[in-house]
């Protein structure tokens, strides 16, 4: 096979977790290339709208810090804004998410993958991957805007999110018959909640639902109930559910997209017929659904709903993980959320970030091996950043010692996280 670059580390997917992975393998030195499909790096937190990365503290005290944290607490001083106060951690879980200007974590991420020398390529897709002639490593074809190109790296980070890079290596994925619903987010103007007759509304909407032309879930989560007040309050942002669709490949994504902006359109058609909603306009628009649940590895580790609420210390774990089990769903009030009891911070291994049966291959982010209620919770951004830049370490030290990660011992992991900045659990 012509192979057009070498490099050291590929990350696949420019989002939560795949800069930080990217950022970090550059900063040890590794030549890396960061794939992304999109233009704009940061994944949900950008192109899902999904803005409010959480939780880097547990418990009063922070648990995560690292590159997510650097790029997380940057964009908050960059825009002149305060932290929440990571103390108070009575109050509830969402307010001790640090809210993150898009625009500017995109750009930067920008400069910060830059300023760790590695070769972004926006707008590019994995078309096959292949283990290279001699087992060191992955050729990939990539699909750019004018061709195939194919790069070899010695080891492959996916970050995809939906595990897209782990199929086409052929490595086993879970994909779950059903996944939680994904959202539509946009920044709705235009009016004033404190004007409107939302009885009113609400009552107009059951109508509009009972007659089969619009749907509870349009306008919040809840699936057996009219909550319009839902959706304006929130200006529509992270306010509805869409359901039954696995988005992991491109034709689930395009029916999401398709069945999230028709969703949107017949809401906004409706909410311009009531009074005092006239005027309403939808100022922004997320570019894309944001999904909670594709598919995921089967790893040489999998982390389950007990071990995660018994904050199980892992021989191997590289990071902590910290929130409740969050799972949406497409029944009753569209959302399952159980708290961790007070003390306890969960681990991630790093056998949950090996496929089992892979060579040189890692992944980072949602799609690390969990059963589903612990993935409800381990998918959230801190923790997602927290296991890209443990992938990212990882295949930066096996690059450099020509060994398979699961081969670099654990300390000198641990070693090259704490350097960076990381929080390893004790
Ligand atoms: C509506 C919603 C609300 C949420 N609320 C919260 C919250 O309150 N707090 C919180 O912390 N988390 C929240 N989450 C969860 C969190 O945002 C995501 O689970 C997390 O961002 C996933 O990170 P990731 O890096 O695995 O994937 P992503 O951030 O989605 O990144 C994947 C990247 O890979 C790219 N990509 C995908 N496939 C390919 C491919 N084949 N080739 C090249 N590139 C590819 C994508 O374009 C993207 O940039 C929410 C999620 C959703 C959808």
């Amino acid at each position: 096979m012509h192979v057009d670059r070498h490099y050291d580390v590929m990350v696949i997917g420019g989002g939560s977790a795949g800069v930080i992975a990217a950022i970090q393998a550059g900063r040890a030195g590794a030549k890396t290339l960061l794939i992304e499909k999109t233009g704009l790096l940061g994944g949900t937190l950008t192109n899902g709208g999904v803005n409010f990365p959480g939780l880097f503290h547990a418990w009063g005290r922070q648990v995560i810090a690292g590159i997510g944290w650097e790029l997380v607490s940057r964009s908050v001083a960059e825009a002149g804004e305060t932290l929440p106060d990571f103390t108070d951690y009575k109050r509830g879980h969402w307010l001790l998410q640090v809210r993150v200007n898009a625009f500017l974590y995109a750009a930067l991420s920008d400069e910060a993958v830059v300023a760790a020398g590695v070769d972004i390529l926006l707008h590019a897709m994995p078309a096959a991957l292949t283990e290279a002639r001699g087992g060191d490593g992955w050729d990939v074809t990539l699909c750019t805007k004018t061709g195939l190109t194919t790069c070899h790296a010695r080891v492959v980070i996916d970050a995809t999110g939906d595990a897209n890079a782990a199929s086409l290596a052929g490595l086993p994925v879970v994909i779950p018959e059903e996944t939680q619903p994904a959202t539509l987010s946009c920044l709705a103007s235009g009016y004033d909640i404190a004007q409107l007759d939302l009885a009113t509304i609400n009552r107009a909407f059951d109508a509009e639902v009972k007659a089969g032309r619009l749907d509870y879930t349009d306008a919040s989560w809840d699936t057996t109930a009219a909550n319009v007040g839902a959706w304006l309050g929130q200006r529509g942002a992270n306010a509805s559910h869409v359901h039954h669709i696995n988005a992991r490949d491109s034709a689930g994504k395009t029916r999401l997209e398709l069945d999230g902006r028709g969703r949107l359109l017949r809401l906004y058609r409706f909410l311009r017929r009531q009074p005092g909603l006239e005027k309403l306009d939808i100022a922004h628009l997320a570019p894309e659904c944001g999904v909670r649940e594709t598919a995921i590895i089967c790893g040489k580790r999998t982390v389950t709903a007990a071990d995660y609420c018994s904050g199980r210390r892992w021989d191997d774990a590289v990071c902590y993980a910290f929130y409740p089990i969050d799972l949406h769903t497409s029944d009753g009030g569209g959302l399952r959320v159980a708290p961790l009891s007070e003390g306890v911070v969960p681990t991630v291994p790093r056998g949950a970030l090996l496929p089992e049966g892979s060579r040189n291959f890692l992944v980072a982010g949602r799609c690390l091996s969990s059963d589903r209620l612990a993935n409800s919770a381990l998918r959230v951004q801190a923790t997602c950043m927290a296991t890209g830049q443990a992938a990212g370490a990882m295949a930066a030290l096996s690059a450099a010692k020509g060994v398979d990660p699961e081969e670099v011992p654990v300390v000198n992991v641990h070693a090259l996280l704490r350097e960076h900045g990381a929080i390893i659990p004790e």
